[in-house]
């Protein structure tokens, strides 16, 4: 097993579109894609960390830092355990995680950062129109309320853009988000397909 992860973060404001390319991109082998607000939402409602999830995530905050990263290595245990996602062959995209400057020193000695995919946008109020017609859509609680979603931004620009500047300006790549989708698409598969290649193992050669 490598030392630490090989990882790409998708970085971004709530509803920028880190999921829809982070699944895209997760089909391509070599990749695998982990979305951290999945991982909380697939979690039994009844159990304790789904209710500290619901309780945090309805007021539109974070779940604690501990909580977080310990629920993100057993996840990563089991998707390696089960064979998912073999840490020597694929590259992890991790989308909405780490979230805070805590996270990121939580998670420091499982990863390393290749690129940091900032899909970035000027416009919140597009955002909000976008999470809202997703919260119908996909059942999230969280998103049906404007001002839960506002709560989100906000705590975005608290806790999580802040991390942008700790990374080495090199390894940061700004995509506008606001581009259509498969212009984001292309313009992350070129800021990726270097270090993709570098590290890609053809299983026929
Ligand atoms: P998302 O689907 O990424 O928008 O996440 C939905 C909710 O899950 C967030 O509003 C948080 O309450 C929680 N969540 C997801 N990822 C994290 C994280 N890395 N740290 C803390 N809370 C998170």
């Amino acid at each position: 097993m490598p030392e630490r992860f090989r990882c790409v973060l998708l970085f971004g404001p709530p509803g920028v579109g880190k999921g829809t390319q982070g699944r895209i991109l997760g089909r391509v082998p070599g990749f695998f894609h982990m979305a951290s607000g999945d991982m909380f939402r697939a979690v039994d409602a009844d159990s304790e960390l789904g209710r500290k999830f619901m309780e945090f995530s309805s007021k539109g905050l974070l779940v604690p830092d501990d909580l977080t990263v310990e629920c993100w290595r057993e996840y990563m245990d089991k998707q390696i355990a089960s064979g998912n996602y073999d840490s020597e062959r694929d590259i992890l995209l991790l989308d909405g995680i780490p979230r805070s400057v805590q996270q990121i020193r939580l998670m420091d000695d499982y990863i390393s950062v290749l690129r940091v995919v900032h899909l970035a946008t000027p416009d919140i109020d597009l955002m909000v129109k976008r999470m809202k017609r997703r919260a119908e859509k996909e059942n999230r609680h969280d998103d049906a309320d404007e001002s839960v979603i506002r709560k989100r931004f906000e705590v975005y620009k608290q806790e999580t853009a802040p991390l942008l500047a700790i990374f080495e300006p090199n390894i940061v790549v700004e995509i506008k988000a606001t581009a259509a989708p498969v212009e984001v698409l292309r313009n992350i598969l070129d800021a990726l397909t270097p270090v993709y290649t570098e590290s890609f193992k053809n299983p026929l050669e």
